[in-house]
C-alpha cells in the first residue's frame, strides 16, 4: 500500500514533467514555423521559464525520496524487485533522468534554455545572409553550455563523451570511431568507383516545381505511407523535423526547394519515419519519460529505414508514381519508374548533408563528428570552423562549398547546443539494416507490399517488434532482443554495395 502510494506519487511528478515539456515542444515547434521574427526575444523567455518549471519540479527532493523508498538506486535502478517490470523500467529511466538532471543548477539550465532560443533564431538569420561572424558569439555560447553541462555530469578530461552519451547512451568517442573508421574507408572506395560511371540523366526533376504542386504531392505523400492525418500535420521549416506535441499530436515539417523536388519528398518520408514510432508508443506509455524512442541512433534507424532502404527502391516507386503523376500531370508522361528509382539514387558527392545519397551521407556525418570532437578537446575553435569545414569537405568527399550557408551554417543542431546528435544518423544507419535484415525474414513478400502501397504489415512488424518498447530498453538491449546482434557496419555496408554496384553496373 505504502509503495503504491509512493509510485503514484512519482508517477504524478512524471507526468507533469511530461506535460510541461510537451508545453514547450509546442512553443518550440512555432518557433520554428510560424513565430513572426520579432516574437523570437519573448518566446525565449517562456522556454526558459517552463522549462525552470519542469526543472524544478523533476529535481525536487521529493522526487529523490520518493525513489529511494521505492528501492531504486544508483546501483539498483529499477528498484523493488516485487514491482511489475513495466513499474521496474519506469524507475529505472527516472532514476537515471533523476541522478542526471539534478547535476544541473537551475539557473543554468533557464540561461541555456534562454540562449537556445535567441541562438536559433541568429542561426536562421546568419544561414539566409551567409554571414557566420553573425552567429558566431551564439555557438560559442551554445559551446560554452554543453561543455559546462557536461562537467556537471562528471564528464572531465572527456567532455564530447558526456555529449555523445545524451544521444546515444554509452556510446562513447572510441565507441563511435571503431565503427566510423570501416564505413569511411569503404564508402570513399564506393564512391571513387562511382565516379567513374556515367551520371544518370534526372533533369527532369530538378526545376519548375513550384511550392504549391510540391505541397501537393507531400501531403498525399503522408496519407499514402498511411500517417493518420487525425494524429498529425505536416508544415514548413527552415530545417526539417518531428515533434511531439501530445500522443494524439505529432507534427512534422518539410521544405519546398523550387529547384529540388526530391528534397521535400524525402524530408518527408524521413520525417514520417519518425512520426511513426513516436505515433505507435503504447497506451500504457503515454505521458510518460518512457514515451520516447530508445535513443537518436534507434529513432533515426526508423526515420532513414523508411527514407532509403523503403523510399528509395524500385518497389516503392513503382508503387507510387501513379499518384505522382497524378498530383503533377504532364511533367512524367515521358518518364518510366525505373528513371525515377536511377534518378533517387544518384550517388555522388554534394554539398548538403540532408540532401546526400546513401552512400556519402555517412561521411558528412563523419566530418562533423571529427570537428566536433575537436572543439571540445580543445584543438579547434568555433570561428575556424567555416575553414575546417572547407578543408575535410575537400578530403572526405572532393568538393568545397563556396559560401558558409552551403557549408558550416546548414544544419541547425549546433545552435540548439545539440552537440553529439549527428552521429546518430550514421549510428541509425547500421540499427536501421539490422532491423531490416530481421523484419526481411519475417516478412518475405516486402517487395510486393511495396509495390502495391499497402504498408500496415511493416507497419505492424515495427510496431511489435521496436516501437512497443518505446524508451523502456537501452538501444543495445532493443538491438539485441529484435536480431539477437550487437552492433555491427556489415549488413548496412552490404546492402550498399550490393544495391549501388548493380545501379551503376561496377
Ligand atoms: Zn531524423
Amino acid at each position: 500500500m505504502e509503495k503504491n502510494t509512493s509510485l503514484e506519487k512519482l508517477r504524478r511528478i512524471d507526468r507533469e514533467c511530461c506535460l510541461l515539456a510537451r508545453s514547450a515542444s509546442l512553443l518550440h515547434w512555432d518557433l520554428e514555423t510560424y513565430l513572426p521574427a520579432q516574437g523570437v526575444e519573448e518566446r525565449s523567455e517562456q522556454l526558459a521559464l517552463l522549462e525552470s518549471l519542469c526543472h524544478e519540479r523533476f529535481t525536487s527532493t521529493e522526487t529523490g525520496r520518493l525513489l529511494d523508498e521505492l528501492g531504486s538506486s544508483a546501483d539498483n535502478p529499477r528498484g523493488d524487485e516485487k514491482l511489475p517490470d513495466l513499474e521496474r523500467d519506469f524507475l529505472r529511466r527516472t532514476r537515471m533522468d533523476y541522478d542526471r538532471k539534478k547535476k544541473l543548477p537551475l539557473d543554468f539550465v533557464a540561461a541555456a534554455a534562454k540562449a537556445e532560443g535567441l541562438s536559433q533564431a541568429a542561426w536562421v538569420e546568419a544561414k539566409t545572409n551567409n554571414n557566420f561572424a553573425a552567429f558566431l558569439p551564439h555557438l560559442e555560447t551554445m559551446i560554452d553550455f554543453a561543455r559546462r553541462q557536461s562537467l556537471y555530469w562528471g564528464f572531465e578530461g572527456r567532455v564530447y563523451d558526456g555529449l555523445l552519451d545524451i544521444y546515444e547512451p554509452n556510446m562513447g568517442v572510441s565507441e563511435i570511431a571503431s565503427v566510423f573508421t570501416p564505413l569511411r574507408e569503404r564508402l570513399s572506395a564506393l564512391l571513387k568507383k562511382i565516379a567513374s560511371k556515367p551520371e544518370p540523366d534526372f533533369s527532369f526533376l530538378n526545376s519548375g516545381f513550384d511550392a504549391q504542386t510540391q505541397a501537393k504531392f507531400n501531403l498525399e505523400l503522408m496519407k499514402y505511407l498511411e500517417f493518420n492525418t487525425q494524429r498529425g500535420r505536416l508544415d514548413v521549416s527552415a530545417h526539417p523535423f518531428t515533434t511531439t506535441l501530445g500522443s494524439n499530436d505529432v507534427r512534422i515539417t518539410t521544405r519546398y526547394l523550387p529547384d529540388n523536388f526530391l528534397s521535400s519528398i524525402f524530408s518527408t518520408i524521413h520525417e514520417c519515419g519518425h512520426a511513426f514510432y513516436e505515433l505507435d508508443i503504447p497506451e500504457e506509455l503515454h505521458v510518460t519519460c518512457l514515451a520516447d524512442g530508445a535513443s537518436m541512433g534507434v529513432h533515426e534507424s526508423q526515420s532513414r529505414l523508411w527514407e532509403n532502404v523503403i523510399g528509395r527502391s524500385l518497389p516503392f516507386w513503382e508503387g507510387l508514381f501513379p499518384v505522382l503523376k497524378k498530383c503533377v500531370p504532364d511533367r512524367f508522361d515521358s518518364v518510366k519508374a525505373e528513371d525515377l528509382y536511377r534518378a533517387v539514387n544518384l550517388a555522388k558527392p554534394s554539398l548538403i548533408r540532408v540532401e546526400a545519397d546513401e552512400v556519402s551521407y555517412s561521411l558528412h556525418i563523419i566530418l562533423r563528428f571529427e570537428l566536433e570532437q575537436g572543439l571540445f578537446s580543445g584543438a579547434i575553435k568555433a570561428s575556424d570552423l567555416p575553414s575546417l569545414w572547407r578543408t575535410k569537405m575537400k578530403e572526405y568527399l572532393g568538393i568545397v562549398p563556396e559560401t558558409d550557408t552551403q557549408g558550416v551554417l546548414q544544419d541547425v543542431h549546433w545552435s540548439h547546443g545539440s552537440f553529439g546528435y549527428f552521429p546518430s544518423y550514421a549510428l541509425g544507419n547500421l540499427y536501421g539494416l539490422q532491423f531490416f535484415r530481421k523484419l526481411k525474414e519475417d516478412i518475405p513478400d516486402f517487395d510486393n507490399i511495396l509495390l502495391k502501397g499497402k504498408f500496415s504489415p511493416i507497419h505492424e512488424w515495427l510496431r511489435d517488434n521496436i516501437h512497443k518498447w518505446g524508451r523502456r530498453l537501452s538501444p543495445g538491449e532493443l538491438l539485441k532482443k529484435v536480431t539477437g546482434e550487437e552492433l555491427s557496419v556489415d549488413p548496412f555496408l552490404k546492402y550498399i554495395e550490393e544495391k549501388y554496384t548493380a545501379i551503376y553496373r561496377i
